[in-house]
């Protein structure tokens, strides 16, 4: 979501005139965005801050903003703190960066702008349009902004406020757009995705006057008695934009996660095989005491259903090590569970306590650092195994990709993406492949962390993913 947002403070800054530089010792205006999620990006950012303060000594006039839930959070501590911050901005105005950067040069004064909530409908979402992005066969749609649940460690709902759904319309609207420039996958972002359209039928029940062709798309426009569109029905219709051949999506909440959507990524051929579903805890009193909504049995009976209905689907999650309280003989039940579960990633976080939260009170309760040290090597052991044990699995066999350019820590190879999300490294050919093109790859090695592959198929020029439509032939 943050580098989404990013994207779009980027291509606002472009679309007023500006160039984007890799280097911010020659830069005019440096953003830095934030996120709170933990607090090691609170420590990072004072840092990173006290660096450019020097850059801006050595490069008079040159402005610094603060932008992010960071910003939300910390308010006009940043300035407390960094003083030579020219402009700090919130979640809830992404869209006013050009605006706030001008009001404080003309001022020569810092400006601070954080709103509780968005001022304009755009402003709480991260539309495509104007947008900057790296490689345009790829791009994130925001379908959904804030979280309405209560998870005791998570800061979430604090900084990005309750959940609001993006209107259906517009969103198939948006990823036509993106198709028509040349995208053809799009990952779809939320911090619950399957309660996505809740919010719009609620509004369609209780106020007749709001356009339902817009809020749940014309195939629900009528359906104001029933609680459509789903997240289903959004997978559905993105899958059937001329173009579009593969879709992600982050982040499903186990709690929610319905048949409908296991359904509609089955039969939607453009939905990649893909699930990311944060567990959290293995132990059901740790997923009680953090507020998630289920207990490990029913999120293993979930993922057995999704793994039964999509064949080859790759798995992944997030693990929080050290939650207030945590026994050892809760953090076994962990590890039991991620060995069930037969991850193909995951994404292990230790415990942070984030100020505002439920969790954040239960100080006497936090685990030492040392003991969270173990368990997070234990924990690392069992999941890069599980990971490894997957990805031999892949070995002898042909994948698509989606070439990325050249690999991130082996400059002599290129990467490129699996339906499955996975990394494969592979030797260029002569002439590099361009990135966004499609290729087969043969997997010839895998780590934990990636696959190795031969290139065996001249790159394709992408084709949309089309649905076999059954033919009468008499
Ligand atoms: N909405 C998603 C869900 O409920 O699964 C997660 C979104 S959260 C922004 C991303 C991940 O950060 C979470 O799944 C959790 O593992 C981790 N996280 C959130 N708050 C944390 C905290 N206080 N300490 C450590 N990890 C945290
Ligand atoms: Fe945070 Fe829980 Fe909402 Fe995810 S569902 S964003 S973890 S409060």
């Amino acid at each position: 979501m943050n580098e989404h947002d990013s994207e779009r403070i980027a291509a606002d800054l472009m679309a007023s005139g500006m160039e984007r530089i890799d280097d911010p010792e020659l830069a005019d205006v440096v953003v830095v965005n934030t996120c709170c999620i933990r607090e090691n990006a609170d420590n990072r950012l004072y840092g990173t801050l006290g660096h450019l303060k020097s850059v801006q000594e050595r490069h008079p006039g040159m402005q610094i903003a603060v932008a992010g839930c960071l910003a939300q959070k910390d308010r006009e501590t940043i300035l407390d703190r960094a003083p030579y911050v020219n402009v700090v901005f919130g979640t809830h105005n992404v869209s006013r960066s050009v605006a706030l950067l001008e009001e404080a040069r003309e001022r020569s004064e810092p400006v601070v702008e954080i709103l509780e909530s968005p001022v304009e409908p755009e402003d709480a979402f991260a539309p495509a349009a104007p947008v900057h992005v790296d490689h345009p066969y790829s791009a994130w749609v925001t379908i959904q902004v804030g979280c309405d649940n209560t998870c005791a460690y998570c800061i979430v709902p604090q900084v990005r406020g309750p959940e609001r759904s993006r209107p259906f319309a517009e969103l198939v609207s948006e990823v036509e757009a993106l198709s028509r420039r040349g995208t053809f996958e799009v990952t779809l972002l939320g911090q619950n995705v399957n309660s996505y359209g809740r919010d719009l039928a609620l509004a369609l029940r209780s106020d007749p006057g709001l356009d339902a062709t817009r809020l749940a798309g014309e195939r629900f426009a009528s359906s104001r008695r029933s609680v459509r569109p789903l997240f289903g029905d959004l997978l559905s219709a993105v899958g059937e934009v001329e173009g579009i051949r593969r879709i992600r999506f982050i982040s499903p909440h186990p709690k929610d996660l319905r048949d409908e959507t296991i359904v509609a990524m089955a039969e939607t051929e453009a939905v990649c095989e893909q699930l990311h579903l944060p567990l959290q805890s293995g132990s059901n009193s740790v997923l009680r005491r953090m507020r998630r909504g289920y207990t490990a049995e029913r999120y293993l009976e979930r993922l057995e259903i999704a793994r039964q209905s999509i064949p080859d689907l790759a798995v992944t999650t997030d693990i929080i090590v050290g939650f207030p309280g945590e026994t050892d003989v809760e953090f076994e039940r962990t590890l039991e569970v991620v060995a069930e579960a037969h991850y193909d990633s995951t994404f292990t976080f230790i415990y942070s306590s984030r100020p505002g939260t439920e969790a954040a009170k239960l100080i006497d309760d936090e685990i030492a650092p040392e003991v969270i040290a173990e368990r997070y090597a234990r924990l690392k052991a069992v999941v890069d195994r599980s990971a490894l044990e997957c990805h031999r699995d892949r070995i002898g066999r042909k994948e698509e990709i989606v070439v990325e350019g050249v690999a991130r820590r082996d400059p002599s190879l290129q990467q490129g993406r699996t339906r499955q999300g996975k990394v494969v490294l592979f030797a260029p050919p002569t002439t590099p492949l361009e990135p966004g093109a499609i290729a087969q790859a043969q997997i010839v090695d895998a780590g934990s962390y990636h696959l190795r592959g031969e290139v065996v198929a001249p790159p394709a020029v992408p084709r949309p993913a089309r649905r076999l439509i059954p033919v009468a032939t008499d």
